[in-house]
């Protein structure tokens, strides 16, 4: 008597995608791994099968009451991943933009009028307030968040806001970063290796909640010095590793990443071919962002260097009240392109695959496959290059985390 192998049980279901983008290394066609005419099943958040919708019915069994999501020939990618914001903040900066663009220029002091405001404000605001922020990164179909605290800049307030951001009730994954080196606060200005020193004996107590640890490395924020101190730190206590890194000025914090191993390397704008070689061969993603540089008529990374070098490159919105305050992950991809001079290809992994490396997530979130997180967007077009070229609108029909619909 023959027996037939038990088939995988699903109780979800994505169908009648005219464009299944997996932005997997292991499926489809071209860059993104597209399967046309493509679907995909999943069991309890995770996704089980994917392939074309043609033979889903007879790779896995159905359970009787699962969810069957019709795309209606539209393009599907995975959730998006934005892997760097400074989410939880108080405080407007409205004023100080527009003084910018009066003739003032951008530098790192504007930070402390967030702090004051982030230090006033009781937890119950800024719990609403980085929710509400929450809300509409999903709108958008952003499903994983990575958050970094740096408004504080005192242990107490450091603290409250990393509990903060890991308490928050919402469907988007949040990935913790502790960032207490985000800029020395005014009372420490003439002996700033107190203030590092202050950072470097927090770390211990962070690090079982927070995942990674960043530094802003550049004049006017950490020396090389301070920043390989606290990063050392952060690295014995088992943290994970991000450097902001040459954004102002080139001070070296790209080949730190490279030396330390960092997950990502942030910013990069000022960066050399050196830089971009360092960071491909230690396998530390480029994390560029373009809002960033728009929004303060500063350079754009030098995204074509660092991909020809070798390095992988993600993209984010640098959500953040000074530089760059937007949730609109999609708006990065149209200005990867025609800014960093990034093809839509690249450019739409680095908000999916390569940005889900840039938080240690990769194959569990920013691709369609089996063992990733069942998190996708439903577009409002037929093909993702609508992300490059329908600029400036939210084009996320549908969005889900873990298989439930959040938008
Ligand atoms: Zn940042």
């Amino acid at each position: 008597v023959a027996t037939t192998a038990k088939l995988p049980r699903a109780d979800f279901l994505l169908t009648n995608a005219g464009r299944l983008v997996t932005c997997s290394r292991g499926f489809g066609e071209g860059l993104l791994g597209v399967i046309e005419y493509g679907a995909f099943a999943a069991a309890e958040g995770e996704i089980i099968w994917v392939g074309q919708e043609h033979y889903l019915r007879g790779s896995v069994e159905i359970a009787p009451d699962a969810v069957e999501i019709d795309a209606g020939g539209g393009a599907v990618l995975p959730g998006f991943v934005d892997c760097h914001t400074h989410l939880v903040f108080a405080g407007d900066r409205s004023e100080e933009f527009a003084a910018r663009l009066r003739g003032s220029p951008y530098s790192a002091g504007g930070v402390a009028a967030t702090v004051s405001a982030t230090r006033a404000a009781d937890d119950d605001e800024l719990r609403a307030l980085a929710l509400q922020r929450l809300e509409r990164f999903a709108s958008f179909g952003v499903t994983t968040v990575e958050a970094k605290t740096g408004y504080g800049l005192t242990p107490h307030n450091e603290r409250r806001l990393l509990e903060i951001a890991c308490g928050l009730d919402h469907p988007v994954e949040l990935v913790p970063t502790y960032m207490g080196a985000h800029v020395i606060p005014e009372q420490y200005a003439e002996e700033p290796d107190e203030y590092v020193a202050m950072v470097s004996e927090q770390i211990p107590d962070v690090a079982g909640q927070a995942e990674f640890c960043d530094v802003w490395c550049d004049r006017g924020a950490f020396t090389l010095e301070q920043s390989r101190r606290i990063l050392e730190g952060a690295r014995e206590a088992g943290m994970k590793l991000k450097v902001h890194a040459e954004q102002f000025k080139r001070t070296g914090g790209a080949q730190l990443a490279a030396e330390l191993k960092a997950t990502s390397a942030d910013h990069l704008e000022h960066a050399t071919w050196e830089d971009a070689q360092a960071l491909a061969e230690a396998g530390v993603v480029a994390v560029l962002l373009p809002g960033a540089s728009l929004m303060t008529a500063s350079p754009f990374a030098p995204a074509r260097m660092l991909i020809e070098r070798g390095a992988r490159v993600a993209l984010s919105t640098d959500f953040n009240p000074g530089s760059s305050y937007t949730e609109n992950l999609q708006l990065m991809v149209a200005l990867a392109c025609i800014h960093l001079k990034m093809t839509p290809e690249e450019a739409i992994l680095g908000i999916t695959r390569h940005a889900a490396a840039a938080v240690a997530r990769e194959g569990k979130a920013g691709s369609l496959e089996p063992g990733a997180a069942a998190d996708l967007v439903v577009l409002h077009e037929t093909t993702e290059l609508a992300l490059a070229y329908h600029y400036g609108v939210n084009l996320a029909a549908r969005v889900f985390k873990r298989g439930d619909e959040i938008v």
